[in-house]
């Protein structure tokens, strides 16, 4: 629901220069984090996410191992300093929302039965804040796991679609986020286009959902590439030593 009186969109431009269907500066790297098996840190425009993977390694206590499969823990947070007002550290309703939203993002692309009894970590902590950071803590958790080199089907992308002034738009950035007519996170395989989070906020008709289903998928192809970049970068890096 818009709260502000400003126009989001003016002469066909948004609050920040983009286009309706521009996608924000983006930056992705991996093994950023020395300690953990796998880890990324990834930009889109002034929003910024650090994940960390740790394992698969065995779950412990015992009681709560699956025989079956792996179980993926997923955290999400936010640094204090993420937002201009402090963030309160710990969990809060919204970030465990965002937690299980995270786990349920990423299962469907992990091999979780090739690791009976054991626990897959994933820690996406939120370094600054502009909209949008449950799905680039997708794309920042995606890359960890493929670092840790957790067997996976596909990366996960992760792209937020939406409408603003009457018009679609995709990658909301804070102050759309907050003002927008509706919003849609999603996240996805771009291999066979299967989406594995998807959810809305505000009001839409069923046309203009499909479209924004449509403009995400199309549009997160070129963060799958981005995403591939990373990756390489860094084994490339690696061979070099
Ligand atoms: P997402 O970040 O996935 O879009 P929300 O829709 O809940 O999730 O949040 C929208 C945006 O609101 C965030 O990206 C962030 O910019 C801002 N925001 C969220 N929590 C806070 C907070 N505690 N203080 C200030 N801004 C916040």
């Amino acid at each position: 629901m818009k709260k502000i009186e400003e126009p989001l969109i003016v002469d066909g431009k948004r609050i920040d220069g983009r286009k309706p269907e521009e996608i924000r500066e983006i930056e992705m790297r991996v093994g950023v984090i020395k300690n953990a098996d796998g880890s990324a840190l990834v930009r889109f425009g002034n929003t910024m996410v650090v994940a960390a993977v740790y394992g698969p390694k065995p779950l412990l206590p015992k009681h709560l191992q699956d025989p079956e499969k792996a179980i993926l823990r997923c955290r999400y947070g936010m640094a204090p300093f993420s937002v201009p007002e402090r963030a309160r550290p710990g969990p809060d309703r919204r970030s465990i929302e965002i937690s299980k939203v995270l786990r349920l993002a990423l299962e469907p692309a992990i091999f979780l039965e090739e690791y009976p009894r054991a626990v897959i970590e994933v820690y996406a902590e939120v370094l600054q804040a502009d909209g949008s950071t449950r799905v680039t803590s997708i794309n920042a958790a995606s890359l960890a796991l493929a670092d840790a080199g957790v067997p996976m089907r596909d990366l996960v992308v992760g792209l937020s679609g939406g409408k603003v002034d009457g018009t679609l738009i995709l990658d909301l950035n804070g102050k759309e986020d907050n003002n927008c007519e509706a919003d849609i996170p999603m996240g996805f395989m771009p291999r066979g286009e299967k989406i594995t989070l998807l959810q809305m906020d505000g009001d839409l008709t069923p046309e203009e959902v499909k479209k924004i289903i449509r403009m995400v998928i199309d549009a997160g192809k070129k963060v799958y590439e981005e995403q591939k970049k990373a990756l390489h970068a860094k084994y490339e890096k690696e061979e070099v030593v």
